[in-house]
């Protein structure tokens, strides 16, 4: 077990039994805390939560002063995070957040990897990824039905609705990647997962995400094509360098029929270029970090080059949201953009109905809080068979990591009804403890990222950040417990600015005023967001659900 600071391993509170003032701040010191539960984190130890080195607090220093400052925090005070850093507590009023954070951000012309690595060594920043540094990451769950939707869609636009008797070849098997296998077997096909870091596989396998472990390329494919044949579900993971696994397997004419990839691309010195052997990998990143961007980028151009090869022969090819065609760009491979992007290929009709990966943790730490609630959500949206489906398989497979926690893409008009639904359960004693609702970051209008989430807008906005500012300032407006404003998330430092909000549900009168406005208005800001951006389901959801827009009206 990772010694976490000479403290031993961090694990929230659990039950009714406050260590602060109230829940709302009680919520955001076990959620920081959950974020960094061996459990939950892939370095605990190094305050690393997920997605190459997204961290929840700066330093042990910061991370003591936070959890100390939280204890203490009256309900109409505000802390603020700089960074992962606390910084000051400000009197404000109970309809305020208790916690304000900005992490990882950086004027224009200085957002650059170089510059905030020289920022981040001076102790004056920290990479706050999307979930990590605003304290609402609740392990690879989070993440698996974002990438079962994905794979789903794939499903339904080349294969006749069902992965089943197909081959997907994907890399990276971290805290997000994982998710992978069993977003592929959950839709019946077949999925290779190629990952340099045996530590990664083994994970996956411990928590039933992935199924099985080749030893080396060949059994991977005889393992892959008799399960293929046999249409039968089946993950394989096979330690490799994806940047000599993929090509390789592009030479010797696999049969694959979708190609992804997650790695941690987006940070080049998380990437593993060929030749550094993976123990050496993190010395060799400290050492040279200029030569080893360059080895990790003409690395990854030759991955995008398989990749690229793989849709020549008529795969379906994706980016899934690491920012590998951007890196494989400037390495000088011209073809990189020659494949989509996930969002703009799947996912952008969701983003137009305000739906997005919603999400909640039960405080109590109980999993049958966890029931409860999923029988609440089949219980109002029981005309959707896809969440029905989602929610039964995830019951079933999902393996809870840290506090238990539920995902589901809700939209406009029901998140709300969702979240009131929970306020209620937790006044009449129906779920044992408050719950913390909140959201990805990857999300429909709190997000900026050319790359990814505002990739190919149609009206070329892709790069205009005040989105994610606005959602910032209208979840602060209505009443959200905490709220992030983040740069470079996902894609890296330079390639994103985003927003995220927590709210507490804990039986209050307030909290369910608080939650009706915030959980109609997050949502609502990706209806506005596409409407603006001409997408025709936009401006029909603003029609159906009464989103008001100024410029839809006079
Ligand atoms: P992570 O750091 O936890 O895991 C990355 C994995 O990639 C590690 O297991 C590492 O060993 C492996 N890896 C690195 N170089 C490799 C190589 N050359 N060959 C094989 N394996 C290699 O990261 P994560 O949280 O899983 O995120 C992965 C990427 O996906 C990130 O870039 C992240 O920003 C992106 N992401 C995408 C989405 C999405 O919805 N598409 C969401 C979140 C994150």
């Amino acid at each position: 077990m990772a010694e976490q600071n000479g403290r031993g391993p961090i694990r929230a509170p659990r039950g009714t039994e406050l260590n602060t003032r109230g829940w709302q701040q009680e919520a955001a010191l076990r959620m920081l805390m959950n974020n960094l539960d061996p459990e939950v984190a892939e370095h605990p130890d190094k305050l690393v939560v997920y997605g190459g080195t997204g961290k929840a607090a700066r330093d042990w220093r910061s991370y003591d002063a936070i959890t100390r400052t939280l204890a203490t925090l009256k309900g109409d005070e505000t802390l603020l995070v700089q960074s992962g850093r606390p910084v000051g507590v400000m009197t404000t009023h109970e309809w305020a957040p208790r916690v304000l954070i900005a992490n990882s951000n950086l004027v224009g012309d200085w957002a650059t990897w170089p510059e905030f690595r020289r920022l981040e060594q001076l102790g004056l920043t920290m990479y706050g990824q999307m979930t990590a540094g605003s304290w609402i990451y609740i392990g690879t769950q989070g993440i698996l039905q974002g990438t079962y939707e994905t794979f789903s869609a794939v499903a339904a636009k080349r294969f006749g609705g069902s992965l089943a008797g197909t081959i997907t070849l994907t890399a990276g098997l971290g805290g997000m990647g994982g998710a992978q296998p069993l977003a592929v077997t959950m839709n019946g096909g077949v999925a290779i997962c190629i990952d340099c870091d045996p530590r990664s596989i083994d994970r996956r396998i411990e928590h039933r995400y992935l199924d099985v472990k080749a030893a080396d390329l060949d059994e991977a494919l005889r393992l892959a094509y008799e399960a293929r044949d046999a249409r039968r579900p089946l993950s394989i993971g096979v330690e490799a360098n994806a940047a000599q696994a993929v090509p390789d397997l592009l030479a010797r004419g696999a049969e694959i029929d979708v190609v992804t990839d997650q790695t941690s691309a987006h940070d080049p010195l998380a990437y593993l270029p060929i030749g550094v052997a993976f123990e050496d990998m993190a010395a060799e990143a400290a050492k040279d970090p200029e030569g080893f961007t360059q080895r990790a980028r003409e690395s990854m151009a030759r991955h995008v080059e398989a990749m690229v090869g793989f849709q020549d022969a008529g795969a379906e090819v994706f980016d899934y949201g690491n920012s590998i065609r951007g890196e494989a760009q400037l390495a000088g491979y011209t073809r990189a953009f020659d494949f989509p992007g996930f969002v703009p290929a799947y996912i952008r009709p969701l983003f137009c109905e305000g739906k997005g990966p919603f999400r909640w943790a039960a405080l109590s730490g109980d999993p049958a809080d966890i029931a409860r609630t999923d029988r609440a959500i089949l219980d109002l949206f029981p005309e959707n068979e896809s969440l029905a489906r989602w929610i039964k398989l995830a019951g079933e497979r999902v393996h809870f990591q840290g506090l238990p926690a539920r995902i589901c893409w809700l939209g406009y008009g029901e998140r709300d009804r969702a979240g009131e639904r929970f306020n209620d359960m937790v006044a009449s004693g129906e779920l044992s403890a408050p719950v913390a609702i909140g959201r990805d970051h990857l999300d429909c209008g709190s997000v900026a990222s050319p790359y990814r989430e505002t990739e190919a807008m149609l009206d070329g906005s892709d790069a205009i950040a005040d989105w994610p500012l606005l959602n910032a300032m209208v979840n602060v407006a209505s009443g959200a417990s905490w709220v992030s404003i983040h740069h470079g998330g996902g894609v890296g430092i330079g390639r994103s600015i985003h927003a995220g909000q927590v709210t507490v549900a804990d039986g209050t009168a307030l909290a369910g005023e608080k939650i009706r406005r915030v959980l109609t208005n997050d949502p609502g800001m990706g209806v506005i967001r596409h409407v603006d951006a001409g997408y025709d389901r936009a401006n029909e959801v603003a029609e159906e659900r009464e989103v008001r827009v100024p410029m839809r009206e006079g």
